[in-house]
């Protein structure tokens, strides 16, 4: 996918190395977003993805994008706020995000979104909470899981003129009398090749969940019986490669372990619902244990305390993505209950039988959640997300166990996007962008909060480094 070495178009300045004025490393969104950005400000720029194909774990996400948008939200009477969204942010991950960058996501999160949006993205016109989002302002795109995004600014990086080049693998930063001038790198046969960017290189790798020795390094726990949601290359190279020229990272121990996967397979992927208003969580025992509603870190703490970590998703089909007949990742519900990834019950005494679960502790936990929902007011968990009760055949039951999914730790950044050194200098020609940045979700990320970043943040690294910020 993308250009090759045999592209005549490609600027040589010997059989193995390459000119450019821009190397970004990566092709999620932060990459294609701060490629195409440096491209659309009229610099010449390449992309190196050490995968066959593009898209990281962007085109593997459910998409979900948190923006305050007035339109949307008013049309749903959903109060909303930059304040808000900043302030929820903040206490979301400890108060330990630095408060400007955090600013700079929420202030410029709609604008990302409209950008992708001129750019031919659709988007529903129905926000959501996505699980551990804590509000509704999640923005699902029309296409499956991140397809849509990938689909569109591939499109956009190509009409611009940006090389995308697959199977070349960053290894080294070229660090010249104190600035990035380029990157060392490795194609698939092995064969090394020198890639010089005369303004700079941006690191959009994306985070470090699938690299098990770097993970158990920040926290010990996380071995590899722990499964992940990640795709096999996100291993953390732009933070090493960063580290190794004396760039400074934070959070790294930040780990989050929610949301959760499916026990046999360990994907994200086969889940039925992600709209917080429509799901309960049950344990073996067929009872609640946790604020639906909470932080991700909270359910996966919450889960962890359950028998074997397992817990089942319980929704009914009033389900607005059973409604629609798809999920958020592109699945019907059929085709999910047919592999038995979700099992159905046209009676909650069916499902109950079904998962083995005590009958009557499900019906007691259904009917109590029932009545919070009547009442506004959940004396259990102190949920306060109580918009729908469960109550409409047939029901659905989705069993999850915790995996590493999102590092919030990386590469210290400032607000220009540029990598920061351990005495809070800016590397001369070096930026970073997307989930290889740290410091922004703090100690726990709000759920749909990384999408949005990779575009506020890849756009303002594109930025910066046309700007020829040293
Ligand atoms: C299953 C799943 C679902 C998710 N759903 C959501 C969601 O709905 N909403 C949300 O906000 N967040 C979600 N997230 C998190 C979010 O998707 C990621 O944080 C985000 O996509 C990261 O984007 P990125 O561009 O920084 O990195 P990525 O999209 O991971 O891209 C990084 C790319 O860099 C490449 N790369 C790495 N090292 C090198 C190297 N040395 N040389 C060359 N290339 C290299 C990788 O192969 C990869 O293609 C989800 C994550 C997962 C795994």
């Amino acid at each position: 996918m993308g250009s090759t070495l045999e592209d005549d178009t490609l600027k040589k300045k010997t059989e193995d190395q390459y000119l450019s004025d821009v190397v970004v490393i990566g092709s999620g969104n932060a990459g294609l977003s701060a490629a195409a950005t440096a491209a659309e400000k009229g610099a010449y720029v390449i992309i190196l993805e050490k995968r066959k194909n593009i898209g990281g774990n962007t085109i593997i996400s459910g998409g979900v994008y948190n923006a305050v948008d007035p339109k949307r939200q008013q049309y749903q009477n959903i109060f909303d706020s930059k304040e808000l969204h900043f302030g929820q942010t903040l206490k979301g991950g400890d108060f330990k995000g630095d408060q400007e960058l955090v600013w700079i996501l929420v202030d410029r999160a709609l604008e990302g979104l409209q950008w992708l949006e001129k750019n031919g993205m659709k988007f529903q016109e129905h926000v959501f909470t996505i699980v551990g989002g804590i509000w509704p302002r999640s923005h699902q795109p029309i296409e499956p899981a991140g397809t849509g995004y990938i689909k569109t600014l591939k499109r956009l990086c190509f009409s611009l003129g940006v090389r995308i080049l697959t199977g070349y693998r960053a290894e080294k930063l070229l660090y010249r009398k104190g600035r990035v001038m380029g990157v060392r790198c490795r194609d698939l046969q092995g064969k090394e090749f020198l890639f010089w960017a005369k303004k700079g290189v941006i690191l959009a790798t994306g985070g470090f969940s699938a690299n098990v020795q770097m993970r158990s390094r920040y926290n010990p726990l996380l071995n590899d019986i722990i499964p992940t949601t990640n795709q096999p290359g996100a291993t953390g190279d732009g933070i090493l490669m960063g580290m190794e020229i004396g760039a400074a990272v934070t959070g790294m121990e930040y780990i989050q372990l929610n949301p959760y996967c499916e026990p046999k397979t360990g994907r994200l992927q086969t889940i039925l619902t992600g709209a917080v208003e429509h799901l309960i969580y049950v344990n073996n025992e067929g009872n609640r244990f946790v604020d639906e509603g909470e932080r991700r870190d909270v359910i996966a703490d919450a889960f962890l305390r359950q028998k074997n970590a397992t817990a089942y998703l319980i929704n009914d089909s009033q389900d607005e993505f059973v409604q629609k007949g798809i999920t958020h990742f592109g699945k019907t519900p059929e085709e999910l209950i047919k592999k038995g990834h979700v099992i159905k019950g046209d009676t909650l005494e069916e499902l109950a039988n079904k998962i083995r679960v005590p009958f009557e502790n499900l019906i007691r936990s259904i009917e109590k959640y029932n009545k919070s929902v009547e009442l506004g007011y959940d004396s259990d968990f102190g949920r306060t997300l109580l918009k729908y009760k469960i109550e409409r055949p047939p029901f659905y039951a989705c069993p999850r166990v915790p995996a590493v999914h999102y590092t919030m730790g990386g590469l210290k950044i400032n607000t220009k996007a540029q990598v920061l050194d351990g005495k809070g200098k800016p590397i001369s020609g070096l930026f970073a962008a997307g989930e290889v940045v740290g410091g922004i979700h703090g100690a726990n990320r709000l759920g749909g909060n990384a999408i949005t970043e990779t575009i506020v943040f890849g756009r303002i690294a594109g930025e910066s480094v046309v700007r020829g910020l040293d």
